[in-house]
C-alpha cells in the first residue's frame, strides 16, 4: 500500500496497542482476549460450529454484522468456517462500516493475533487494491474462495437498506434468501445509540431467515426490548470476561408482520421479482443451460459453476468467444467518473471486480501472448478530460487502484514519449477474449457444446417446477431438444431471436480494430494507452512470432457488415497519431484486422436479470402512461428461471465478470454484489416500463 496516501484515521492506541476509535472513544474488543470474546459471543452463541457442521454440501450460509471494525469477528468466523463447514459449501458475510479502518490501522489491530494471519494477509491484500481510501460510502465486494465478503461502507441502516428492494412498504423483502446469523457489534448503546435503533432492528427483521440467530456482547435492556418489539425471542447467556451477561436471540416466525420500511413516497414496485423473495418453499435450479459463448456467457458459466450449478453452454459457432468477443487484444477499461450517476458507478464497480478476477487469470498465462497485467493509462487528451480527470483524481486520491500521473510519469510507465499525463490504472491490462473464455469454461461443472444454435426456448412445466426446453440445431442438419431448470441468455443482440425477448431494445453496433506491426518507437511500450481510442503493448502471433499491437476501434452505425475496410483502419491509424504523435512520421503497416458488432443498449447500461413478461407488464403498468409518477400497488411479472446478460458494447470484458455475479446471486438467492439501486438500473424491464411512461409502447388502453 501507498502509505503517503493514507488519509483516514478512525482510531488511536492504547498502551497494550489496541485500537480505540477516535469517534466514539471505545475499544474495538475486549482489552482482556478480543479473539477469544469474538469465539464466545458471536461464534460460539449463534452456534456456528455445530451449524457450520451440519450444512449439507453446496449450501449457503449468510451472516449479517453491524460494526465490520477491524475485521476480526470476520476471521474468525472464516477460521472456524474452514475448521467446520464443507469444503464445497459458501459462506457469505455481509457487515456493514461507517468509519473504515485504513489499511494500516486493519494490518496493526490483526496483527494481535498470529493465528489468524493467514487469513489475515488474504484480506489485507483484497482490500488494498479495492479500498477507496475514505469513508465515501460502497458496495464492497471480495471474494476468497467459497467465502464472500460483501463490506458495505456507509451507514448500518442505509447500507443494509440498500440491500432491500426499498420501493413500496409491501415488497420490501429482500430479493434473495435472508441473514442465518447476526452479529450485532456497534460499540455500547450509550456511546452509539445508532447502531442500536428500532429502524436498524425493523432493517434487520426484513433481511433475515425465519428462525435467524442474532447475538450481541451487550445485555443492556433497551437492545432487548428494542429487540422483543420487532420479534426476537431474547435469551441472556454469561458474558465474556468481566461482563457478566450478553444477548442471543432467535427471531420468531411472525415477525416480519412488525417490520415495514416506511418511505416519504412508496414507488411503483415493477422492480420486485417475488420469484427471488425469501423462498423457503421454491426449489432451487440446478442444472443450467447458458447461450452463448462469448464473454457474457463463459463468465456466466464461470460464476455459476463456482456456486455449485451444472451448466451446458450452446454457441452457435464451431469456436468459443468468436463474435464480440474474438479480438485478439482487448483492454480492461471502464469509464470512470467523480459523478455518481448509475453508469458510472456501475463501472467502477466492474472495473474492480474485473481486476480482482483477472489477477487470478494473468498469473495463468505462461507468456504475454494471450495478456498482461501491464497496467493502463487514460490520457487527458484534452482540457474538458483534464477537468473531469481531476475531479475523479481528487476522489480516489487515497486508493490504490487508481493514480493521477504527469506527462513524465505516464512517458515513463508508458516506456515511450507521451504528450499528456492522466489516470493510470496499475491493476488494468489487457486480455485475449478466446484464452479467457477457455480458462474460464475449464471448470468439470461446465460443458461447451458448439456449433449448437439455439433456435427457440418453451416452457417446459413438470410438477411445481417451471423448466426450459430449448430447440437446438446441431451443424445446420440434425436438431434436438434438451430441458433445464433455468436459462441464461447471453447471446448479445441475437438475443431478439426469442419470442420472450424479441423486444429488447437491443442494437448491434459494428466496429472494427487494426493489428499494426510493431516498430520503433511502439515496440517499447509497457501499458495500454488510451484516449479516444486505444493501443496496447504487443503481442506475437503464436504462430509466426510477428509482434504486432492492436489500435482501434471504430464506431459504425450505419452498416453490421463484417467486411474489413480501408477507411477504418485509416482512421484507427490517424486516431493512434493522435495519441502517440511520435508515431505520425512513420509508415504504420496494417497486418490484420477484425469487425465485429457489439451489443448496445439505449442508456448504455447493460440487460442483466430475470427476462420480464412483456406483456404482462405493459397490461400492469398501462396506468404510468397518464402518470409518470404514480404508484401503482403491483410488483413486475418475471419469467420464471429466464434470465438475461447482454448489451456491455465494447466493455465486455470489465462488465462481465460483475453481471455474471449478478446472475448467479439471483440464481442461487444469495446477497447480491451490488445495492438494489443499482440492480434495478440494470433490469432489463426497465426499458418496458420507460416506454409505457413516454408513450412509446402500445398499451392495452392506448
Ligand atoms: N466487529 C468489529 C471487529 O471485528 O473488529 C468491531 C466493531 S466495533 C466494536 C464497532 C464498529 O461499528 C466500529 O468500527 C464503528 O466505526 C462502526 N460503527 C459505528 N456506528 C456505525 C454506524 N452507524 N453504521 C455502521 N458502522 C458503525
Amino acid at each position: 500500500m501507498n502509505t503517503s496516501k493514507e488519509n483516514l484515521q478512525n482510531v488511536t492506541w492504547s498502551e497494550k496497542g489496541q485500537p480505540i476509535s477516535t469517534h466514539y472513544g471505545d475499544m474495538y474488543f475486549s482489552i482482556a482476549d478480543g479473539l477469544a470474546e469474538s469465539r464466545h459471543v458471536f461464534i460460539k452463541h449463534n452456534q456456528l460450529p455445530q451449524r457450520f457442521n451440519q450444512l449439507k454440501e453446496n449450501a449457503h450460509f449468510i451472516i449479517g454484522e453491524t460494526g465490520f471494525g477491524t475485521g476480526l469477528n470476520f476471521l474468525s468466523t472464516w477460521q472456524c468456517w474452514l475448521d467446520k463447514a464443507p469444503s464445497n459449501a459458501h459462506l457469505h458475510f455481509i457487515s456493514t462500516e461507517k468509519f473504515p479502518l485504513n489499511y494500516q490501522e486493519i494490518e496493526q489491530s490483526l496483527a494481535l493475533w498470529p493465528t489468524l494471519e493467514p487469513l489475515a494477509i488474504q484480506l489485507l491484500e483484497a482490500y488494498k487494491k479495492q479500498f477507496f481510501g475514505t469513508n465515501e460510502p460502497h458496495h464492497y465486494q471480495f471474494v476468497f474462495g467459497q467465502i464472500t465478503l460483501n463490506l458495505i461502507v456507509d451507514d448500518a441502516c442505509i447500507g443494509l437498506k440498500n440491500l432491500l428492494p426499498q420501493q413500496h412498504p409491501e415488497f420490501n423483502q429482500p430479493l434473495w434468501q435472508g441473514v442465518d446469523a447476526w452479529f450485532l457489534d456497534g460499540f455500547s448503546p450509550a456511546k452509539n445509540p445508532d447502531m442500536w435503533s428500532d429502524e436498524l432492528f425493523n432493517i434487520i427483521v426484513l433481511l433475515s431467515k425465519k428462525g435467524a440467530s442474532l447475538t450481541t456482547y451487550t445485555a443492556a435492556s433497551s437492545v432487548r426490548k428494542g429487540l422483543e418489539k420487532y420479534g426476537f425471542t431474547i435469551n441472556k447467556k454469561p458474558g465474556f470476561g468481566k461482563k457478566r451477561e450478553l444477548i442471543t436471540a432467535i427471531l420468531s416466525d411472525n415477525s416480519y408482520t412488525q417490520a415495514v420500511i416506511s418511505s416519504k413516497k412508496n414507488q411503483t414496485p415493477w422492480a420486485y421479482n417475488k420469484n427471488f423473495a425469501n423462498t423457503e418453499n421454491t426449489q432451487t435450479p440446478q442444472k443450467i443451460a447458458v447461450i452463448g459463448a462469448g464473454l457474457a456467457g463463459c463468465h456466466t458459466a464461470y460464476a455459476l459453476a463456482k456456486q455449485g450449478f451444472q451448466v451446458d453452454i450452446f454457441e452457435a459457432n464451431t469456436e468459443i468467444a468468436s463474435e464480440g468477443s474474438g479480438n485478439p487484444q482487448a483492454m480492461l477499461y471502464a469509464k470512470l467518473s467523480a459523478n455518481k450517476e448509475p453508469l458510472a458507478e456501475f463501472n467502477l464497480a466492474c472495473l474492480l471486480k474485473a481486476q480482482s478476477l483477472y489477477s487470478t487469470f494473468w498469473p495463468s498465462l505462461d507468456d504475454k501472448v494471450l495478456g498482461e497485467s501491464c497496467g493502463l493509462l487514460q490520457l487527458a487528451y484534452n482540457s474538458n478530460i483534464q477537468k473531469k480527470q481531476k475531479a475523479l483524481a481528487d476522489r480516489f486520491q487515497y486508493s490504490y487502484f487508481l493514480n493521477e500521473v504527469s506527462q513524465e510519469k505516464a512517458s515513463l510507465l508508458a516506456g515511450i514519449q507521451l504528450d499528456h499525463g492522466g489516470i493510470y490504472l496499475p491493476d488494468s491490462g489487457w486480455i485475449n477474449p478466446k484464452a479467457l473464455c477457455t480458462w474460464l469454461v475449464k471448470d468439470q461443472k461446465i460443458t461447451v457444446q458448439t456449433h449448437c444454435l439455439v433456435k427457440q426456448l418453451i416452457t417446459h412445466n413438470t410438477g411445481t417446477q417451471q423448466q426450459w426446453q430449448l430447440h437446438i440445431q446441431k451443424e445446420e442438419s440434425s436438431s434436438y431438444t434438451r430441458v433445464f431448470d433455468a436459462v441464461v441468455i447471453c447471446n448479445a443482440h441475437t438475443a431478439t431471436t426469442f419470442e420472450q425477448t424479441a423486444w429488447l431494445p437491443t442494437k448491434a453496433l459494428r466496429g472494427q480494430i487494426s493489428c499494426i506491426a510493431s516498430q520503433d518507437p511502439i515496440d517499447q511500450l509497457k501499458t495500454v494507452v488510451t484516449g479516444e481510442n486505444y493501443i496496447a503493448p504487443a503481442s506475437h502471433s503464436p504462430d509466426t512470432h510477428h509482434r504486432f499491437h492492436t489500435i482501434g476501434a471504430t464506431y459504425d452505425l450505419k452498416n453490421t457488415h463484417k467486411q474489413l475496410t480501408d477507411s477504418e483502419h485509416e482512421k484507427n491509424i490517424a486516431q493512434l497519431n493522435h495519441l502517440i504523435t511520435s508515431t505520425q512520421e512513420q509508415t504504420i503497416e496494417v497486418t490484420g484486422g477484425r469487425a465485429n458488432l457489439r451489443c448496445t443498449s439505449p442508456d448504455y447500461l447493460p440487460l442483466v436479470g430475470c427476462v420480464p413478461d412483456k406483456k404482462a407488464v405493459v397490461e400492469q403498468f398501462d396506468g404510468l402512461k397518464n402518470d409518470a409518477r404514480a404508484t401503482i400497488h403491483h410488483e413486475g411479472t418475471y419469467l420464471s428461471n429466464l434470465y438475461i446478460n447482454t448489451g456491455h458494447g465494447s466493455r465486455g470484458l470489465a462488465y462481465t465478470p460483475m453481471a455474471a455475479q449478478l446472475i448467479a446471486s439471483q440464481l442461487s438467492k444469495t446477497p447480491p454484489p451490488l445495492p438494489q439501486p443499482l440492480i434495478d438500473a440494470l433490469n432489463p424491464a426497465r426499458f418496458i416500463i420507460r416506454g409505457i411512461k413516454r408513450k412509446s409502447i402500445n398499451t392495452p388502453n392506448s
